[in-house]
C-alpha cells in the first residue's frame, strides 16, 4: 500500500509512503498511524518535518527534557527525533488564571498529547529481516494525531510563534519609519496581495486561514512587542539617564563621523530635577547651505512645531529662501522655551503678518476678549489698517482702534500690549530693512509641513533618540531633493517647496 493517502490529513508531496498501521481513535480526525518514507538522510528528515507542519496545519515543538534530543548516527539510529504539538505541556500549575476583566487567560499549554517520532534505523542483518522494504523506505514515522483541541482553528493559529520571514518583513517596515498600526496594516496588505497572486506556498489555504495564522500575520500585540524591542535596540532607552547616555554616545559618534562634511550636534541635557534641555544640530547639508547661500542667510525664517515625539519636544526649524526653494540651515530640539534674542542679541525680529492677524482674529473670537460677535469684524478691519497703514495712517488707525465704542476693557489691554512690539509687525517699520518683501513665514510653514510628511511620515517618534536619528539621517536625504531637482533641470514645484 504505497502512495495512497489513507490519512485524513495531508502529507508532504514529493515522497513515497508505505503504510504499516492506521487506527482511528473515535471516528474523528484523531488517529494513530505508522508509516515509512523513502528518506535516507537526517537532513532530508528535518526537511520532511518542516513540510509536514505546513501540509498538516500543525505547529510542532521539541518536547522538554531528554526526549528533546535529536540523535544522529548512533549505534542503532542514523537519525531519531521527537516532536510534540505546540500546545503540549502544562507549565501553568494550579487554577487557571483570570485577566483584569475576570475572563480566563488564554493559555497556550493545555497538555495536548499529540506527538510524532521519526526514526531512520541502521540497516543490519536483523533490521532488514524484521522491517519490510527497509532499503527503499528506511525512514519510519510514528504519528499520534490526537489533539485535545481543534487543531486547525483561528484560536490555535493565533498561538503560532512568529516566523523569521514575518519578523524580517516587519522590522523592514519599522526601519522605514512606520509605527505599530501602520506596519501591521502594511504587512497584512502585503500578505493579501501575495495570496491573490498565488505565488506563495500559503496560497493553498484560504486567505482567512492565512491571516489568522500568527506565524505569517502576527497579532497586533506581537507587533507591538516587536516594535518596542526594535526601538529600544536602535534608538536606546525611552527616558531617564539611560536615554541621555545613549544620546551622548550618538552625538559623539555623529560628530566624529560628520565633522569633515561640517555636521555637528551640541546639546545641554536637563539639570537635576529640571526638564529643560536643548539640542542644536547642523547637518552637513545645512552647513553647506549656509556657506553657499551666505547672502540669502541674512533673512532667516523660524517656526516651531510640536507633536513630533512622545515627549512633546519643541522642534524649531531655521530656513532660508533660495532659488531652489526653502532650505534648512539649522534645527533645535528643546524641552521648554528659549528666547531668540537671548541667543542672538543683535538680530531684528519680524513677525509674520498673516499670523499676527490670525492671532488677533482668534483673540476677538475668544470669551476673554469680551467682544460681541457683531463687533468682531469692525475691530478686525481697524487692526488690519494698523498693520498695513503708512506711517501717518498707522498712528491714526491706532487711535481709531483703541477709541472704538465697541472696544472692551480686556481688548484695550490686549492691543496696548501688542503695540509694545509694534516694530515687529507694522509694515512701514520694515521699509528701511533689506527684507526682500518677505512679510509672511510661508517658507517655514511649508518646510514644517513637508518635514512632518517626508521625514516624520506623520508618525510620532517613540523617543528622543529616534527623533534625533530622523533629524540627522532622514532629514538630509529628504531636503536634498529640491537641490537635485534644480541641478537636474527639473522644475521645482513651487507650491511644494515654495
Ligand atoms: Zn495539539
Amino acid at each position: 500500500m504505497t502512495n495512497i493517502n489513507i490519512l485524513p490529513i495531508e502529507l508532504p508531496d514529493g515522497y513515497e509512503y508505505m503504510y504499516e498501521s492506521f487506527n482511528e481513535t473515535n471516528g474523528s480526525v484523531k488517529f494513530h498511524a505508522g508509516f515509512r518514507v523513502n528518506i535516507l538522510s537526517h537532513e532530508e528528515a528535518l526537511k520532511w518535518i518542516d513540510a509536514f507542519e505546513e501540509s498538516a496545519h500543525v505547529k510542532l515543538k521539541k518536547p522538554l527534557g531528554r526526549a528533546s534530543a535529536i540523535i544522529i548516527n548512533s549505534s542503532r539510529f542514523i537519525f531519531k527525533g521527537k516532536w510534540v504539538c505546540q500546545h503540549a505541556h502544562n507549565f501553568a500549575s494550579g487554577e487557571p488564571q483570570a485577566n483584569l476583566h475576570g475572563r480566563p487567560k488564554q493559555k497556550k499549554c493545555i497538555d495536548c498529547p499529540m506527538h510524532i517520532t521519526l526514526k531512520i534505523l541502521r540497516q543490519t542483518y536483523w533490521t532488514i529481516k524484521v522491517h519490510k522494504e527497509i532499503q527503499k523506505f528506511p525512514h519510519s514515522v510514528d504519528l499520534n494525531f490526537d489533539h485535545n483541541h481543534s487543531y486547525f482553528s483561528a484560536r490555535s493559529l493565533s498561538h503560532n510563534s512568529v516566523s523569521e520571514e514575518a519578523k524580517e518583513s516587519l522590522s523592514r517596515l519599522f526601519r522605514n519609519g512606520m509605527g505599530v498600526r501602520e506596519s501591521y496594516n502594511a504587512h497584512r496588505k502585503a500578505i493579501v496581495q501575495i495570496h491573490k497572486e498565488c505565488k506563495d506556498a500559503h496560497s493553498r489555504c484560504s486567505i482567512e486561514a492565512v491571516l489568522a495564522d500568527a506565524s505569517i500575520c502576527p497579532t497586533e500585540r506581537q507587533v507591538r512587542y516587536m516594535f518596542a524591542k526594535f526601538t529600544e535596540e536602535i534608538f536606546g532607552a525611552h527616558n531617564g539617564t539611560k536615554m541621555w547616555e545613549h544620546i551622548d554616545t550618538y552625538v559623539k559618534e555623529y560628530n566624529v563621523r560628520n565633522s569633515e562634511q561640517g555636521g555637528c550636534i551640541k546639546y545641554r541635557p536637563p539639570v537635576k530635577s529640571g526638564n529643560e534641555f536643548v539640542i542644536a544640530l547642523s547637518s552637513p547639508l545645512m552647513t553647506r547651505v549656509r556657506k553657499m547661500y551666505n547672502e540669502n542667510a541674512a533673512m532667516i525664517f523660524v517656526d516651531s512645531t510640536g507633536s513630533v515625539d512622545s515627549h512633546e519636544c519643541v522642534v524649531t526649524l531655521f530656513v532660508i529662501a533660495t532659488n531652489c526653494g526653502a532650505l534648512p540651515v539649522g534645527i533645535t530640539i528643546a524641552g521648554g522655551k528659549y528666547s531668540l534674542t537671548t541667543v542672538w542679541p543683535e538680530i531684528t525680529q519680524l513677525l509674520c503678518l498673516f499670523h499676527i492677524l490670525q492671532a488677533v482674529w482668534r483673540y476677538l473670537f475668544s470669551i476673554e476678549s469680551g467682544i460681541g460677535k457683531e463687533n468682531r469684524q469692525a475691530i478686525f478691519q481697524k487692526s488690519k489698517l494698523c498693520v498695513y497703514g503708512e506711517e501717518c495712517d498707522a498712528e491714526i488707525a491706532k487711535h481709531n482702534l483703541l477709541n472704538m465704542q465697541e472696544m472692551s476693557a480686556p481688548a484695550t489691554t490686549y492691543f496696548s500690549q501688542l503695540w509694545k512690539v509694534s516694530k515687529e509687525w507694522i509694515l512701514y517699520h520694515r521699509s528701511k530693512l533689506d527684507y526682500c518683501g518677505h512679510n509672511t513665514n510661508n517658507y517655514c510653514e511649508i518646510i514644517v509641513r513637508t518635514f512632518k510628511e517626508g521625514v516624520m511620515h506623520r508618525v510620532r517618534a517613540v523617543c528622543l533618540g529616534q527623533l534625533l536619528i530622523n533629524l540627522t539621517q532622514d532629514h538630509d536625504g529628504f531636503f536634498s531633493n529640491p537641490l537635485f531637482d534644480t541641478s537636474h533641470w527639473r522644475c521645482v514645484l513651487t507650491w511644494y517647496y515654495l
